[in-house]
């Protein structure tokens, strides 16, 4: 779980990938394999073998938030990257690029419907002078706290990707002797629409794609609408929206999961796409499917996933890619 810890540990907003792929390209350094980025940063690791180009991705981007204009007071303030969960804000910590921690606050009190417009970050700075000695327009920042990683659940800010990450770095590790032909790629700037596997998917042209990203787990008390429970298993893609996934590289994940006693769960989500839904339409369209980790209190800065489903993940791509 070391792994883990240290890509959770790891902030880069949508954009600003920097450093989360410098960690990805060290890390992936021992597999030997052919490794590009391209013009958008995205990772694309090729492991040759016969038969379709299959292309797994996993986005490496997190949502965050851009400093938009400082005021004369030093209150700095912000714009949303991604789809930040906005009333989750109050009174949190982020953490910009070279260390320096600050505390939303808000000009509205304790409103029901808070606007981000009237949000702020406080670096404990009273001018404007000293703010911009450490924050500059343009920095981003992440949610800081440190993650809880327990024997069965891991509560932290960016599990959405980075679990997802996770799952495909041991992924690669599973799959180096297996036949078959894989592009393994890390993308950029999903949070911002899908951004990187656009451009890495047309770079490619797979002809089989399965994105990993987290979803929505509707299990928490009064949740509606969503069947996907955490701890019970990897979730396969029906539908996003971005995507309604090839119907036979569907089967065929859920066919390998039956065949092995790997326990999934079928995933319709109605709020949120992921790349899939851009790999799919790349080029002239390609065969495009996706596994999920069921995520609690997602985009928030206190995101929760069960390992089970975790390992579950790596299993099910283990054995489909075999
Ligand atoms: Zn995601």
């Amino acid at each position: 779980m070391d792994l883990l810890k240290k890509l959770l540990l790891i902030n880069s907003p949508s954009g600003t990938e920097g450093d989360i792929s410098n960690f990805i390209l060290e890390e992936t350094k021992k597999f030997g394999l052919e490794t590009k980025t391209d013009a958008l940063g995205n990772i694309i690791l090729h492991k040759s073998g016969s038969g379709e180009k299959i292309m797994l991705a996993a986005h490496m981007d997190e949502i965050g938030i851009m400093v938009t204009y400082i005021g004369d007071n030093g209150f700095v303030r912000f714009a949303a990257i991604g789809g930040v969960a906005i009333s989750e804000l109050m009174a949190r910590r982020v953490i910009f690029k070279n260390g320096t921690v600050g505390v939303i606050g808000t000009e509205e009190g304790k409103p029901e419907k808070p606007s981000i417009n009237k949000m702020f970050i406080d670096i404990g700075a009273s001018t404007k002078e000293e703010t911009e000695a450490l924050v500059s327009i343009g920095d981003t920042a992440s949610f800081y706290g440190e993650p809880v990683i327990s024997k069965d659940t891991v509560i932290s800010k960016a599990l959405d990707n980075r679990i997802g990450c996770y799952v495909l770095l041991r992924t690669i590790e599973k799959t180096l002797s297996s036949p078959r032909d894989i592009y393994y790629v890390f993308t950029t700037q999903e949070e911002l629409g899908l951004r990187g596997a656009k451009t890495s998917a047309f770079g490619i042209n797979p002809d089989v794609a399965v994105s990993i990203d987290t979803t929505v787990a509707g299990d928490t008390p009064g949740a509606k609408g969503m069947s996907v429970k955490m701890g019970t298993g990897v979730a396969i893609k029906v539908m996003d929206r971005s995507v309604i996934t090839h119907p036979i590289i569907r089967s065929e994940l859920t066919t390998t999961a039956r065949d092995n006693n790997i326990p999934y769960q079928l995933e319709v989500l109605t709020t949120g796409g992921t790349d899939a839904g851009a790999i799919q339409l790349s080029a002239a369209g390609v065969k495009t499917a996706g596994i999920s980790i069921p995520t609690r209190y997602i985009h928030s800065p206190s995101e929760m996933v069960s390992i089970k489903d975790t390992e579950n993940a790596i299993m099910l791509l283990e054995k489909y890619l075999s």
